[in-house]
């Protein structure tokens, strides 16, 4: 199974996903690679960062699940490789989350859409997190369009209000996934 996790900026997906791979061995938590600069604090094993030469010779040898471009910066998942049989998780952007629906069977992938409890709460979120302002506010704005987006999807929707009760959620989807329900 392939588990989607989508929404925007600040809204808690990088949290979330956390929790679920650090109570459950048998997730396996896809690395992307980014031509973003390292936020500051930012773990160094957040993504793979690479220049846009580097990025762009990985996508012209195939090396790609999905990539995308966000703000400015390219974003992709390389083809995943779990180890034994877990699951695999992606958090990334819905544009890539489309393109892992294309490719991947219907029934192989959980999508899941995290919604912020408000735009004033993803951005606090997003100011707490310490990014730059610019930064967030261009997160904020392309925000509802990203929403929308995941939602014509068909996504599973989320609001992110409570952590401890959306990890409790999204860890039932996976459960019924698994038992081969949902
Ligand atoms: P994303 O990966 O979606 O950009 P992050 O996981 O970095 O978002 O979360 C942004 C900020 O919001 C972080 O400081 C995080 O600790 C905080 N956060 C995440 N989920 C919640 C929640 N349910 N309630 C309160 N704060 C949260
Ligand atoms: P950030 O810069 O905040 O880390 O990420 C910006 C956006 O890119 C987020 O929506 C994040 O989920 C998304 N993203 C991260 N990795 C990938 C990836 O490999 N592919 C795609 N399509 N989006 C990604």
């Amino acid at each position: 199974m392939v588990i989607v996790v989508c929404g925007p900026g600040g809204v808690g997906k990088g949290t979330v996903v956390a929790r679920l791979v650090a109570e459950d061995p048998r997730l396996w938590l896809s690395r992307s690679w980014t031509t973003r600069a390292q936020r500051p604090g930012e773990p160094d094993d957040a993504y793979t960062y690479v220049d846009r030469a580097t990025f762009e010779r990985h996508v012209a040898a195939d090396g790609f699940l999905e990539h995308a471009e966000f703000l400015g910066n390219l974003y992709g998942t390389p083809w995943p490789d779990p180890d034994g049989e877990r699951d695999v998780v992606l958090e990334i952007d819905v544009q890539g989350a489309q393109q892992v629906l294309a490719r991947v069977p219907a029934d192989q992938v959980l999508f899941i859409l995290l919604e912020p409890p408000s735009p004033e709460v993803q951005a606090e979120r997003l100011r707490g997190r310490g990014d730059p302002p610019e930064q967030a506010e261009k997160r904020i704005e392309v925000a509802q369009a990203e929403l929308a987006a995941g939602r014509a999807l068909g996504a599973v929707r989320i609001v992110n209000d409570d952590l401890d009760r959306t990890v409790e959620r999204v860890q039932r989807l996976i459960a019924e996934r698994r038992a081969g329900g949902g």
